[in-house]
Order: C-alpha cells, then sequence, then structure tokens
C-alpha cells in the first residue's frame, strides 16, 4: 500500500463491516480499556507497509523508504515506455534507460555492496547483511519496474563472485576504479555469465553438471587463457563492461570451472543479439560470444578451478533477491488491484464493497506478506544457506504468480491493458519463475542441502 496514503478515523464503512469509531469496532473498542492494555495493544491507523517497515532496524527503514522514493521518482516515469519500445539492436540503448542507469549510479544504487568510501552503503547500513539490503532494494524495485530493476540488480549479481572471493587485490583492481565511474554516472555494469546454449539448469545442480561437457573452455596461452565457445541469456551482457564469466579448462569437465574476469573490449567478445522475451524488456538477456579471448592470468578470480563452487555461493546469495522480486511484483499487483476496486462502480458503488472482492483482496495482501516474511527471514543472515534461498526462491515466486493471478481475475478485461500495468506485471513475474535456476530446480536444491537428513531417515535395509 502506499505509505503517502493518509487514514483517517473515517465515520464511513465498506459493506459488512463498521466504522472504525462505532462503539463494537475493536479499535473504538480497545478506548474503553486501561491505559495499559490500550499500550499493549496496536490499533493506530497505519497502512501494512509503514507496520512492516517499522519491524526493520532503523537503517534498513530508512533504505526501504530511499528505495521506493527512487523507484517512484526514476523508475516509475520510464517503466511503460521502456516496456513498449521495440526491441533495440546491441549497444544501442534507448536514452531513457542510460539517464535512468546515470541517475542510478550516482545516487548509490550500483555501488552499495560496500560500505563508503569504498562503495555507498552507510556503515549503519552495513552492518546489516548484504542479502537483506539487497532484498529490501529489489522488492521496492520490482514493485515499479521489473526491467529496470533486473538491469540494476543482474550488475549486483556479476560483482558477486568477486566479492564473494574476499580477495582485496581483485576488489582494488576491478571494483573500486568500477564504483568510481559508477558514481560518478558513468555506466560501468558488471554481468554474470555461467549459461551456454546447451546447459542452463546444467550448470545449476551438480548432478547435470556431472554429465555436461561445457561450452566454453579456456585454452592455456602464454600468460593468460584463450575462451571460446559462447553464453546466453546473459542479464546486462549487452551493456556491461566486466563479466565474471565461467569456463572450463581445455580437456577437463565441470570441476574444472574457473571463473575469469573479461572486459567486453578485450578483442574477440562480443555480445552478438539479445532475446527478444515477454518480460523485464528494459534489461538485455544478451548472446556472448567469445572468439580467442586473450584473459591474462591475473584476471583468474578466487584461483584455477574454482569457478563451480563461486558459482554455487552466487546463486546462494541471488536466489534471495530473486524471491524479493515475486515480492514486489506480488506488492505491485495488490495495489493495483486495491487502486482498481476502489475507483470502479458496479451497480452505483465502489467495486471494493463487494465482500467477495473483500475476501479476494485478503488473499492478496495476506500472501504478499507472507512471502515478504519468508524472504525477510532468510536474508537476516550474512551467510544464507542453499535451502532456504532456494525454498524463498520457489515459493515466494510461485505465490507471487498465483497473487498477480488473482488481480487479473479481480481487473478482468482491464487488466490486460498496458497503461493498467498489470499485464507487464504479469509478463515480468513469470520470469522469475524460470531464472536463477528454474523453480524445479530450485526444489531439487531444497531436498539436495537436506539430503543427509532424508538419507537417515530411509531405515537400513
Ligand atoms: C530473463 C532471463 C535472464 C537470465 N539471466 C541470466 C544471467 O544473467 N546469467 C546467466 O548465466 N543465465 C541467465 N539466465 C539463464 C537462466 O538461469 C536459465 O534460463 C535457467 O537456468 C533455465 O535454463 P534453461 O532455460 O536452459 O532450461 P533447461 O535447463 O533446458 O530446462 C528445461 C526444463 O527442464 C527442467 N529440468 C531440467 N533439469 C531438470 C532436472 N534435473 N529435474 C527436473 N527438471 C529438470 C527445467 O526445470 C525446465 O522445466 C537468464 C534467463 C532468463 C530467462
Amino acid at each position: 500500500m502506499n505509505p503517502s496514503i493518509t487514514l483517517s478515523n473515517a465515520m464511513s464503512a465498506l459493506d459488512g463491516h463498521l466504522p472504525a469509531t462505532d462503539v463494537l469496532s475493536p479499535r473504538a473498542a480497545l478506548q474503553s480499556l486501561s491505559a495499559i492494555t490500550r499500550g499493549l495493544m496496536a490499533y493506530q491507523p497505519d497502512t501494512l507497509w509503514n507496520t512492516e517497515t517499522a519491524r526493520l532496524p532503523a537503517p534498513l527503514q530508512r533504505l526501504r523508504h530511499r528505495a521506493r522514493a527512487f523507484a517512484q521518482q526514476e523508475l516509475a516515469p520510464r517503466a511503460l515506455q521502456l516496456d513498449a519500445l521495440p526491441h533495440w539492436p546491441v549497444g544501442q540503448p534507448p536514452e531513457a534507460l542510460k539517464d535512468m542507469l546515470a541517475c542510478a549510479g550516482r545516487a548509490g544504487w550500483l555501488t552499495d555492496m560496500l560500505p563508503a568510501p569504498f562503495g555507498s552503503a552507510s556503515w549503519r547500513e552495513y552492518r546489516h547483511p548484504l542479502v537483506l539490503r539487497s532484498c529490501i532494494k529489489v522488492e521496492e524495485f520490482s514493485r515499479v519496474c521489473g526491467g529496470q530493476m533486473l538491469l540494476l540488480c543482474a550488475h549486483t549479481l556479476g560483482l558477486a563472485p568477486i566479492l564473494l572471493t574476499g580477495n582485496p587485490n581483485d576488489l582494488r583492481r576491478f571494483v573500486l576504479p568500477a564504483f568510481r565511474a559508477l558514481q560518478r554516472g558513468e555506466p560501468h555494469l558488471f554481468a554474470f555469465a555461467i549459461t551456454e546454449p546447451g546447459a542452463g539448469s546444467d550448470v545449476e545442480e551438480g548432478h547435470g553438471a556431472a554429465q555436461l561437457r561445457p561450452g566454453v573452455v579456456a585454452r592455456r596461452a602464454d600468460g593468460g587463457w584463450h575462451l571460446n565457445g559462447r553464453k546466453c541469456f546473459i542479464s546486462g551482457g549487452d551493456m556491461a563492461r566486466s563479466l565474471t564469466v565461467f569456463a572450463a579448462l581445455e580437456g577437463e569437465g565441470m570441476a574444472s570451472w574457473t571463473c575469469f574476469l573479461v572486459r567486453s573490449d578485450m578483442p574477440g567478445f562480443r555480445a552478438t543479439r539479445t532475446e527478444l522475451k515477454m518480460g523485464m524488456r528494459a534489461s538485455g538477456a544478451a548472446e556472448l560470444e567469445f572468439d580467442n579471448v586473450f584473459v591474462p592470468d591475473s584476471h583468474v578470480l578466487g584461483g584455477l578451478r574454482k569457478g563451480w563452487a563461486l558459482n554455487r555461493q552466487t546463486l546462494n546469495l541471488s536466489r534471495l533477491p530473486v524471491a524479493a522480486m515475486g515480492v514486489g511484483f506480488a506488492q505491485a499487483a495488490t495495489d493495483i488491484a486495491l487502486d482498481y476496486a476502489c475507483r470502479t462502480t458496479l451497480g452505483g458503488r465502489a467495486l471494493v464493497h463487494d465482500q467477495a472482492v473483500q475476501l479476494c483482496l485478503a488473499q492478496m495482501l495476506a500472501e504478499t506478506s507472507t512471502i515478504r516474511a519468508l524472504v525477510w527471514q532468510g536474508a537476516r543472515t550474512w551467510a544464507p544457506r542453499q535451502s532456504t534461498a532456494s525454498m524463498a526462491k520457489f515459493h515466494c515466486t510461485d505465490v507471487a504468480m498465483r497473487v498477480v493471478t488473482l488481480a487479473m481475475d479481480l481487473l478482468g478485461s482491464h487488466a490486460l491493458d498496458h497503461s493498467q500495468r498489470l499485464e507487464k506485471v504479469y509478463r515480468d513475474c513469470r520470469l522469475t519463475q524460470i531464472f536463477e535456476g528454474t523453480n524445479q530446480i530450485n526444489r531439487l536444491a531444497l531436498i539436495e542441502d537436506q539430503q543427509e537428513e532424508v538419507l537417515a531417515r530411509i531405515p537400513p535395509a
């Protein structure tokens, strides 16, 4: 709900309810009880958004307010326009997108993984886990525009393997100069490249990886490696200047996977095309070509053959924010449905007076709050484990899709109107069930992480 809405103790009421001032309403009735009882209960009029924000520590409350304000001021005005533009060629992003990135960089949204003076997070904020801060931001951005959100967040994903190595030298050489550029408004974006034309799920779960013949291969050269092959569906890969690219060493399998820091200006590297996809259209999903790209030894991140481990840890960090995307889309759908039910009249009265509509709205509010609680609970740690991250990812995005579908039902044919924003929310939300591991793969990741416990329950033969 919109926190700017001011709630009053109105005399009026929705059909089937008493006014808040009626002697039988819980809020008015509470006034007749002692000050102690009144202090123990919370019946002050407030929006759910404010109530939930107030449960966060103060620095995260401020972060949530800032993220909402940025989303409203910078993402919302561009959202429908960017979604409806014709598919733009690689290297020719629209001005509106470049402006948004410059604003986001200057506002610190692309450098907030590190504290000041290295990045833009305040030290008070930085005391709270990175993944929780990401989830708060991602929800607010998704609520307004899935495409712009993905472009901003794919950058965090691309940086994650470097941050995870914890190597101060890599931070100094690769991250800090990019951060300085971003804070000046220059778009030095990062991207994360694991998916290959022959390998989506297989690079996200060990059983498939064990059978996989890697498509991008690194051949030893003097002082470095030559990379050959193709990656696909790389978010922001068409705009990124630095990419964390995972490749197998020549003649070896996936256990040799190594993470290389590739610059977009290295000879032989090319973003060949972007997919014309159903949702999140402001973010390009790029196919990348590596034609004998020379990558020096100094650009190997975390050491040779450490790529698989880095990949899995990156996914444990990134799946909770994808769950938060689901929360943002569910919230967007709920807000749109609530507004519609209040503004639309049927038989001479607002739709929201109909109790069947109220039941539907209550379901949407509850489902959205529940998945937010799951995300916040899972993200309240610096080291989210696989089962928590994967469970949140598949459950929250599946529930979000149900909430968006309820909103579609409520709006009827208006749901299909681009200007109502709901059909875009539907298209954007559907993608979250597919990327960062399909929801099937995330279900299996939950079981994989619980394997010992499951096996222990099987009685001995
Ligand atoms: C918008 C978007 C952005 C993306 N961004 C990035 C990015 O930035 N970087 C990147 O590297 N990748 C990215 N991807 C790739 C994404 O992570 C993969 O699409 C995803 O992992 C699914 O792979 P796939 O499409 O090849 O499906 P497949 O692996 O071909 O799966 C097809 C079907 O088989 C099922 N399946 C596969 N294996 C199993 C199994 N063992 N058991 C049960 N079912 C199984 C899947 O669940 C699915 O239903 C992105 C994708 C999209 C759509």
